[in-house]
């Protein structure tokens, strides 16, 4: 899978603290990667309706981790995926008369331009689960052999010329640290999980909560050759944890995404890390969810924001990622114009305030953007720093030649505000 263009990050002047963040499973602030160096997995899209402002707010919040991380000297390694097949694409595709490869594409084009308009530094490592299927289907089988996966019959006219060979289902039961990283009751999880595209109810299941790893050939559905697996398609757990594992080991520091993944998309895809013998992420971070109109925005809603949209319209994309930073990553929050207009303005006094030839001493305020992302990366409190700072200059001014220039490092390095 082709990335989208990396953006270039200025030096600043000394380092950043080590950064701490808030694990979900502890609930606690943690030490997010002890270095030399962290690793990074945050689940990408499904590509269809590419990029709302849900998107964008996760994406943005790692984007901060990763610079906080950079800043503070350690090497990062960013992996992230593109579930380039999925019942939700089959399904979008089905509904619009559009081929699947070709919404996959389009959107997951519109997406790199949407990151890049964003000032996202892309993923070291950026894969899709179709270019990724031999590896997750070795995956599959390997879990087969060890018990902890087992087969389930198919319907009439499901699995081609080896309908006897079924789907293939993972083993709750089989890990005693199931239910670990979310930490929810079974009713809440088996309500979620129907909620949130599991099969429940699916006959010839173990547990309710098994989840597939591997779905054979349906009519009218894409599918690969997959050896004693037979022609069919990975699960959307597996192909996070076996994309996660190729590019960042066994074990490594932080997974992320929305908070609608904690369960049971984390859930899943760390137990089938612990099933394949590592141990999956140290540190689970989940993003709060934008709302618009009053709900969550969702694509099965339809009150989708979209980032192209707004930059069709000519929004500026920087004020567009100024509004999401007004809000700390973990806040849920509802999407308005009144938010936008907010940064657009905010963004215009800021370009002001370094516009002018010197200004007050931003040595403190470089400290204070830096010990605010260090702590559970409160951009809010980054961001009021900078006022504090863009206030002084426009009132009271200031001889100091290089703190204009200073800032404006600090914003793009630290938040990606280019100003
Ligand atoms: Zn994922």
């Amino acid at each position: 899978m082709r990335t989208w263009p990396a953006p270039h990050v200025p030096e600043l002047p000394g380092r950043g603290p080590e950064v701490r963040v808030v694990d979900t499973t502890s609930g606690e602030l943690v030490v997010a990667a002890p270095g030399p160096v962290a690793e990074l997995y945050v689940c990408g899209i499904t590509p269809y309706d590419a990029t709302h402002l849900g998107h964008a707010a996760t994406y943005i919040a790692f984007d901060l981790l990763h610079r906080a991380w950079l800043d503070a000297g350690l090497e990062v390694h960013y992996a992230s995926n593109v579930t380039d097949i999925d019942d939700p694409l089959l399904e979008r595709a089905a509904a619009t008369g559009v081929d699947w490869e070709k919404l996959a594409e389009e959107q997951t084009a519109l997406f790199a331009e949407d990151m890049t308009a964003l000032g996202v530094l892309p993923p070291t490592t950026y894969l899709g689960a179709v270019e990724t299927i031999p590896t997750i289907a070795d995956a599959v089988q390997r879990l087969l052999d060890r018990g902890l996966a087992y087969r389930v019959p198919v319907e009439e006219g499901a699995g081609g010329d080896r309908p006897e060979l079924g789907d293939v289902y993972a083993d709750v039961q089989a890990d005693p640290h199931f239910g670990s990283v979310a930490g929810l009751d079974h009713d809440e999880t088996v309500a979620l999980f129907a909620e949130r595209g599991g099969d429940p109810q699916r006959p010839g299941k173990r547990d309710p909560l098994d989840p597939a790893l591997w779905r054979r050939e349906r009519p009218g559905e894409p599918a690969w050759d997959a050896g004693e697996l037979g022609r069919g398609r990975p699960g959307w757990h597996i192909e996070c944890t076996v994309i996660a594992q190729g590019a960042l080991g066994a074990e490594f520091d932080v997974q992320g995404g929305g908070r609608d993944l904690c369960f049971p998309h984390h859930e899943m895809s760390t137990a089938h890390a612990r099933a394949l013998g590592g141990e999956g992420a140290r540190v689970h971070m989940h993003t709060g969810m934008v709302a618009y109109d009053g709900e969550k925005m969702s694509k099965s809603l339809g009150n989708l924001v979209l980032v192209s949209r707004l930059r069709d319209r000519g929004v500026d994309p920087m004020a567009v990622r100024l509004a999401v930073l007004g809000h700390h990553y973990r806040e849920d929050w509802e999407w308005t114009d009144a938010h936008l207009e907010r940064a657009v303005a905010r963004l215009a006094r800021w370009r002001t305030a370094v516009s002018g030839n010197g200004g007050p001493d931003a040595t403190s305020t470089l400290e204070a953007i830096r010990t605010a992302l260090g702590q559970d990366l409160d951009a809010p409190a980054a961001l009021r720093a900078v006022d504090t700072w863009a206030d002084a200059a426009l009132s009271v001014g200031g001889d100091d030649e290089g703190a204009p220039g200073l800032v404006a490092r600090a914003l793009d390095a630290l938040l990606g505000i280019r100003l």
